[in-house]
Protein backbone atom coordinates (compact mmCIF):
# COMPACT_ATOMS: atom_id res chain seq x y z
CA UNK A 1 0.00 0.00 0.00
CA UNK A 2 2.80 2.53 0.84
CA UNK A 3 4.40 1.85 -2.91
CA UNK A 4 1.38 2.43 -4.06
CA UNK A 5 1.09 5.87 -2.22
CA UNK A 6 4.34 6.40 -3.04
CA UNK A 7 3.91 5.70 -7.00
CA UNK A 8 0.64 7.85 -7.15
CA UNK A 9 2.14 10.94 -5.50
CA UNK A 10 5.31 10.56 -7.76
CA UNK A 11 3.83 12.69 -10.91
CA UNK A 12 2.66 15.41 -7.66
CA UNK A 13 6.09 15.52 -7.07
CA UNK A 14 7.36 15.64 -10.24
CA UNK A 15 4.79 18.62 -10.98
CA UNK A 16 5.54 20.87 -7.68
CA UNK A 17 9.07 20.41 -8.71
CA UNK A 18 8.78 21.45 -12.50
CA UNK A 19 7.03 24.34 -11.46
CA UNK A 20 9.45 25.32 -8.59
CA UNK A 21 12.16 25.14 -11.42
CA UNK A 22 9.90 27.11 -13.74
CA UNK A 23 9.19 29.80 -11.47
CA UNK A 24 12.65 30.45 -10.58
CA UNK A 25 13.95 30.77 -14.29
CA UNK A 26 11.43 33.22 -15.25
CA UNK A 27 12.37 35.47 -12.27
CA UNK A 28 16.45 34.66 -13.17
CA UNK A 29 16.02 35.57 -17.00
CA UNK A 30 13.54 39.06 -15.10
CA UNK A 31 16.53 39.43 -13.20
CA UNK A 32 19.20 38.70 -16.33
CA UNK A 33 17.17 41.44 -18.51
CA UNK A 34 17.10 44.43 -16.09
CA UNK A 35 21.05 44.05 -15.17
CA UNK A 36 21.23 43.95 -19.14
CA UNK A 37 19.44 47.33 -19.41
CA UNK A 38 20.83 49.12 -16.60
CA UNK A 39 24.53 48.97 -18.15
CA UNK A 40 23.12 50.01 -20.94
CA UNK A 41 21.94 53.27 -19.40
CA UNK A 42 25.36 53.35 -17.95
CA UNK A 43 26.61 53.11 -20.71
CA UNK A 44 25.12 55.27 -22.49
CA UNK A 45 25.36 57.71 -19.42
CA UNK A 46 28.92 57.76 -19.67
CA UNK A 47 29.10 57.94 -23.90
CA UNK A 48 27.57 61.06 -23.76
CA UNK A 49 29.06 62.78 -21.44
CA UNK A 50 33.12 62.86 -22.73
CA UNK A 51 34.32 60.35 -24.11
CA UNK A 52 37.65 62.47 -24.07
CA UNK A 53 37.21 63.11 -20.83
CA UNK A 54 37.83 59.04 -19.90
CA UNK A 55 40.74 58.99 -21.69
CA UNK A 56 42.02 61.92 -20.17
CA UNK A 57 41.19 60.36 -16.88
CA UNK A 58 42.93 56.29 -17.09
CA UNK A 59 46.16 58.23 -19.50
CA UNK A 60 46.28 60.24 -16.41
CA UNK A 61 46.22 57.45 -14.04
CA UNK A 62 49.23 56.41 -15.94
CA UNK A 63 51.27 59.88 -16.67
CA UNK A 64 50.37 60.71 -13.07
CA UNK A 65 53.63 58.67 -11.89
CA UNK A 66 55.96 60.80 -13.81
CA UNK A 67 59.30 60.08 -12.13
CA UNK A 68 62.90 61.16 -13.28
CA UNK A 69 64.16 57.68 -12.53
CA UNK A 70 61.50 56.04 -14.08
CA UNK A 71 63.34 56.22 -17.71
CA UNK A 72 64.29 53.18 -18.13
CA UNK A 73 60.96 51.28 -17.86
CA UNK A 74 59.06 53.30 -19.96
CA UNK A 75 59.50 53.03 -23.26
CA UNK A 76 56.72 51.74 -24.21
CA UNK A 77 54.90 54.90 -22.57
CA UNK A 78 57.48 57.02 -24.87
CA UNK A 79 55.55 55.56 -28.01
CA UNK A 80 52.54 56.09 -26.92
CA UNK A 81 52.81 59.66 -26.01
CA UNK A 82 54.94 60.43 -29.22
CA UNK A 83 51.80 58.77 -30.64
CA UNK A 84 49.88 61.35 -29.34
CA UNK A 85 51.55 64.09 -29.74
CA UNK A 86 51.55 63.17 -33.73
CA UNK A 87 47.77 62.79 -33.49
CA UNK A 88 47.00 66.03 -31.16
CA UNK A 89 46.40 66.64 -27.17
CA UNK A 90 43.95 64.30 -25.91
CA UNK A 91 46.08 63.40 -22.76
CA UNK A 92 46.90 65.67 -18.96
CA UNK A 93 48.72 65.82 -16.34
CA UNK A 94 47.28 67.51 -13.98
CA UNK A 95 44.72 66.70 -11.52
CA UNK A 96 43.48 69.86 -10.61
CA UNK A 97 42.78 70.77 -14.47
CA UNK A 98 40.86 66.96 -14.39
CA UNK A 99 38.49 68.37 -11.59
CA UNK A 100 37.82 71.53 -14.07
CA UNK A 101 37.36 68.42 -16.79
CA UNK A 102 35.09 66.41 -14.73
CA UNK A 103 33.37 69.52 -13.66
CA UNK A 104 32.47 71.05 -16.94
CA UNK A 105 31.45 67.31 -17.92
CA UNK A 106 29.05 67.31 -15.29
CA UNK A 107 27.63 70.01 -16.28
CA UNK A 108 27.44 68.98 -20.01
CA UNK A 109 25.58 65.60 -18.80
CA UNK A 110 23.43 67.15 -16.17
CA UNK A 111 22.40 69.50 -19.53
CA UNK A 112 22.13 66.92 -21.89
CA UNK A 113 21.07 63.32 -19.98
CA UNK A 114 16.95 64.27 -19.24
CA UNK A 115 16.38 64.31 -15.55
CA UNK A 116 14.50 60.48 -15.78
CA UNK A 117 18.29 59.33 -15.61
CA UNK A 118 18.02 60.33 -11.89
CA UNK A 119 17.31 55.93 -11.28
CA UNK A 120 20.56 55.27 -11.63
CA UNK A 121 22.36 55.28 -8.25
CA UNK A 122 26.05 55.71 -10.00
CA UNK A 123 24.97 58.98 -12.16
CA UNK A 124 23.02 60.05 -8.58
CA UNK A 125 25.89 60.47 -7.15
CA UNK A 126 28.13 62.30 -9.33
CA UNK A 127 24.80 64.84 -9.99
CA UNK A 128 24.56 65.40 -6.22
CA UNK A 129 28.18 66.58 -5.96
CA UNK A 130 27.97 68.58 -8.74
CA UNK A 131 24.97 70.10 -7.38
CA UNK A 132 26.79 70.42 -3.99
CA UNK A 133 30.03 72.13 -5.50
CA UNK A 134 27.87 75.08 -7.37
CA UNK A 135 30.71 77.52 -5.85
CA UNK A 136 33.09 75.80 -8.64
CA UNK A 137 31.03 77.06 -10.88
CA UNK A 138 32.08 80.92 -9.48
CA UNK A 139 35.48 79.20 -8.89
CA UNK A 140 35.40 78.10 -12.98
CA UNK A 141 34.75 81.89 -13.81
CA UNK A 142 37.96 83.32 -12.42
CA UNK A 143 39.33 81.01 -15.71
CA UNK A 144 36.70 82.34 -17.95
CA UNK A 145 38.40 82.81 -21.35
CA UNK A 146 35.20 84.87 -21.63
CA UNK A 147 36.15 87.44 -19.40
CA UNK A 148 39.87 88.05 -19.45
CA UNK A 149 42.65 87.56 -21.81
CA UNK A 150 44.96 85.22 -19.97
CA UNK A 151 49.19 84.77 -21.23
CA UNK A 152 51.94 82.88 -19.23
CA UNK A 153 54.90 85.37 -18.25
CA UNK A 154 57.91 83.20 -18.69
CA UNK A 155 61.82 83.80 -16.94
CA UNK A 156 64.51 81.52 -18.34
CA UNK A 157 68.23 81.78 -16.87
CA UNK A 158 67.23 82.48 -12.93
CA UNK A 159 67.28 82.38 -10.35
CA UNK A 160 69.00 86.21 -9.97
CA UNK A 161 67.66 87.95 -6.72
CA UNK A 162 68.36 91.76 -8.02
CA UNK A 163 65.50 91.08 -10.54
CA UNK A 164 63.60 87.51 -9.46
CA UNK A 165 62.59 89.37 -6.37
CA UNK A 166 61.15 92.53 -7.50
CA UNK A 167 59.56 90.67 -10.12
CA UNK A 168 57.65 88.76 -7.50
CA UNK A 169 56.98 92.01 -5.80
CA UNK A 170 55.40 93.27 -9.12
CA UNK A 171 53.01 90.21 -9.74
CA UNK A 172 51.85 90.38 -6.27
CA UNK A 173 50.43 94.11 -7.00
CA UNK A 174 48.68 92.02 -10.40
CA UNK A 175 47.42 89.26 -7.81
CA UNK A 176 49.53 87.69 -10.81
CA UNK A 177 51.80 84.42 -10.90
CA UNK A 178 54.79 83.63 -13.61
CA UNK A 179 56.58 80.78 -14.45
CA UNK A 180 60.59 80.46 -13.74
CA UNK A 181 62.73 78.30 -15.88
CA UNK A 182 65.51 77.66 -13.41
CA UNK A 183 69.40 76.78 -14.35
CA UNK A 184 70.22 74.00 -11.51
CA UNK A 185 74.04 75.08 -11.09
CA UNK A 186 73.09 79.02 -9.83
CA UNK A 187 69.99 77.76 -6.99
CA UNK A 188 72.14 77.02 -4.20
CA UNK A 189 73.64 80.68 -4.44
CA UNK A 190 70.17 82.25 -4.90
CA UNK A 191 67.67 79.86 -2.54
CA UNK A 192 66.50 82.49 -0.99
CA UNK A 193 65.12 83.66 -4.41
CA UNK A 194 63.95 80.33 -5.46
CA UNK A 195 62.07 80.10 -1.71
CA UNK A 196 60.36 83.31 -2.57
CA UNK A 197 59.66 82.68 -5.80
CA UNK A 198 57.51 79.19 -4.52
CA UNK A 199 56.30 80.76 -2.30
CA UNK A 200 54.84 83.70 -3.91
CA UNK A 201 52.71 81.07 -5.66
CA UNK A 202 54.45 81.44 -8.85
CA UNK A 203 55.52 78.04 -11.33
CA UNK A 204 59.20 76.57 -10.67
CA UNK A 205 60.40 74.69 -13.96
CA UNK A 206 63.41 73.08 -15.06
CA UNK A 207 65.98 74.55 -17.18
CA UNK A 208 68.73 72.13 -17.59
CA UNK A 209 71.49 72.46 -14.62
CA UNK A 210 74.20 73.46 -17.12
CA UNK A 211 72.29 75.24 -19.67
CA UNK A 212 74.10 73.53 -22.47
CA UNK A 213 72.76 72.70 -25.89
CA UNK A 214 70.73 69.33 -25.05
CA UNK A 215 71.02 68.00 -28.69
CA UNK A 216 74.53 67.36 -28.36
CA UNK A 217 74.80 65.57 -24.85
CA UNK A 218 74.38 61.70 -24.36
CA UNK A 219 71.23 59.97 -22.72
CA UNK A 220 73.08 60.11 -19.32
CA UNK A 221 74.13 62.96 -19.40
CA UNK A 222 70.85 64.72 -20.70
CA UNK A 223 69.13 62.95 -17.66
CA UNK A 224 72.15 64.19 -15.11
CA UNK A 225 70.72 68.13 -16.25
CA UNK A 226 67.04 67.71 -16.13
CA UNK A 227 67.74 65.76 -12.72
CA UNK A 228 69.93 67.40 -10.61
CA UNK A 229 67.97 70.43 -11.34
CA UNK A 230 64.89 68.87 -10.25
CA UNK A 231 66.44 67.80 -7.20
CA UNK A 232 67.84 70.94 -6.29
CA UNK A 233 64.42 72.53 -6.76
CA UNK A 234 63.04 70.09 -4.66
CA UNK A 235 65.56 70.81 -1.40
CA UNK A 236 64.47 74.00 -1.22
CA UNK A 237 61.05 74.03 -1.77
CA UNK A 238 59.78 70.76 -1.62
CA UNK A 239 58.23 70.82 -5.43
CA UNK A 240 59.41 68.58 -7.80
CA UNK A 241 58.98 70.78 -11.71
CA UNK A 242 56.75 69.16 -13.95
CA UNK A 243 57.79 70.56 -17.17
CA UNK A 244 61.44 71.24 -18.48
CA UNK A 245 62.61 74.31 -21.28
CA UNK A 246 65.65 73.31 -22.88
CA UNK A 247 67.93 75.77 -23.20
CA UNK A 248 68.00 77.70 -26.56
CA UNK A 249 64.45 76.38 -27.64
CA UNK A 250 66.69 73.62 -28.74
CA UNK A 251 65.43 70.08 -28.82
CA UNK A 252 65.27 67.01 -31.44
CA UNK A 253 63.94 63.32 -31.26
CA UNK A 254 66.58 61.93 -28.80
CA UNK A 255 65.63 65.01 -26.06
CA UNK A 256 62.04 64.36 -26.34
CA UNK A 257 61.92 61.08 -25.91
CA UNK A 258 64.97 60.91 -23.26
CA UNK A 259 62.83 63.36 -20.64
CA UNK A 260 59.42 62.69 -19.61
CA UNK A 261 57.85 65.97 -19.13
CA UNK A 262 56.43 68.85 -21.27
CA UNK A 263 58.64 70.77 -23.31
CA UNK A 264 57.68 74.58 -23.06
CA UNK A 265 58.63 76.43 -25.64
CA UNK A 266 57.03 79.79 -26.16
CA UNK A 267 55.32 81.63 -28.99
CA UNK A 268 56.60 85.19 -28.50
CA UNK A 269 59.93 85.99 -28.07
CA UNK A 270 60.51 89.58 -26.24
CA UNK A 271 64.28 89.33 -27.34
CA UNK A 272 64.67 91.29 -24.16
CA UNK A 273 68.17 89.68 -23.69
CA UNK A 274 69.19 91.48 -27.52
CA UNK A 275 67.40 94.54 -26.94
CA UNK A 276 68.61 95.11 -23.70
CA UNK A 277 66.17 98.47 -23.84
CA UNK A 278 63.17 98.66 -21.24
CA UNK A 279 61.15 100.57 -24.16
CA UNK A 280 61.68 98.34 -26.61
CA UNK A 281 60.99 95.25 -25.00
CA UNK A 282 58.05 96.67 -23.53
CA UNK A 283 56.66 97.64 -26.62
CA UNK A 284 57.02 93.75 -27.38
CA UNK A 285 55.62 92.41 -24.16
CA UNK A 286 52.24 94.90 -25.05
CA UNK A 287 52.30 93.71 -28.53
CA UNK A 288 50.69 90.29 -27.42
CA UNK A 289 47.99 88.20 -27.83
CA UNK A 290 45.71 86.20 -25.78
CA UNK A 291 46.71 82.64 -24.47
CA UNK A 292 50.78 83.47 -25.59
CA UNK A 293 53.69 81.99 -23.47
CA UNK A 294 56.03 84.74 -23.62
CA UNK A 295 60.00 84.53 -23.06
CA UNK A 296 61.95 86.53 -21.23
CA UNK A 297 64.73 85.92 -18.79
CA UNK A 298 65.48 86.91 -15.11
CA UNK A 299 68.73 88.50 -16.12
CA UNK A 300 68.66 91.93 -16.87
CA UNK A 301 67.05 95.25 -15.11
CA UNK A 302 65.86 96.49 -18.55
CA UNK A 303 63.02 93.97 -18.35
CA UNK A 304 61.93 94.52 -14.66
CA UNK A 305 61.32 98.38 -15.88
CA UNK A 306 59.70 96.89 -19.57
CA UNK A 307 57.62 94.99 -17.20
CA UNK A 308 56.76 97.96 -14.71
CA UNK A 309 55.82 99.71 -17.84
CA UNK A 310 53.38 97.04 -19.98
CA UNK A 311 51.69 95.31 -16.86
CA UNK A 312 49.93 98.16 -16.08
CA UNK A 313 48.88 98.61 -19.33
CA UNK A 314 47.76 95.06 -20.02
CA UNK A 315 46.02 94.77 -17.16
CA UNK A 316 44.05 97.85 -18.46
CA UNK A 317 43.38 95.71 -21.36
CA UNK A 318 41.69 92.78 -19.14
CA UNK A 319 44.54 90.42 -19.24
CA UNK A 320 45.50 88.67 -16.57
CA UNK A 321 49.05 86.92 -15.98
CA UNK A 322 48.80 83.28 -15.10
CA UNK A 323 51.57 80.31 -14.92
CA UNK A 324 51.95 77.48 -17.98
CA UNK A 325 49.93 74.90 -16.13
CA UNK A 326 47.24 77.47 -15.50
CA UNK A 327 47.21 79.10 -18.86
CA UNK A 328 47.04 75.30 -20.74
CA UNK A 329 44.62 74.58 -17.78
CA UNK A 330 42.63 77.68 -18.74
CA UNK A 331 42.49 76.74 -22.42
CA UNK A 332 41.44 73.20 -22.02
CA UNK A 333 45.13 71.69 -24.05
CA UNK A 334 46.74 68.96 -22.20
CA UNK A 335 50.36 69.41 -21.13
CA UNK A 336 51.95 66.13 -22.65
CA UNK A 337 55.32 64.53 -21.40
CA UNK A 338 57.67 64.16 -24.15
CA UNK A 339 55.51 66.76 -26.00
CA UNK A 340 56.69 69.97 -27.45
CA UNK A 341 54.44 73.08 -26.42
CA UNK A 342 54.18 77.03 -27.73
CA UNK A 343 51.23 78.26 -26.54
CA UNK A 344 47.80 76.90 -26.08
CA UNK A 345 46.16 79.20 -28.32
CA UNK A 346 49.12 78.65 -30.68
CA UNK A 347 48.02 74.67 -30.67
CA UNK A 348 44.54 75.54 -30.97
CA UNK A 349 44.75 77.18 -33.86
CA UNK A 350 43.43 80.14 -32.56
CA UNK A 351 45.75 82.65 -34.34
ZN1 LIG B 1 68.11 79.92 -21.11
Amino acid sequence: MDKENQKRNIPKILAFVFSGLLVSAVIILFLLNSQKTKNTAEFVTQDTSDSISENNLNQTGQQGKIDPTDEQDSSNGQQQNNNLDDNTVHSTIDLSSINHEKNKKTEKAEKTISESDSDSEDSDTSDSEGETTEPSTSEKSIYSLADYNYIALTFDDGPYDEVDLEILDLLNEYNAHATFFLVGSRIDYYQDTVKAIAEQGSEIANHSFNHPDLTTLSHEALLAEINLTNEKIKEYTGITPTMIRPPYGAYNDSVLEALPYPHIIWNHDTEDWRLRNANLISNSIENTRPGSVILMHSLFPETLEALKQSLPILYEQNYRFVTVSELYEIYEVPLIPHGIHNSPADELGIY
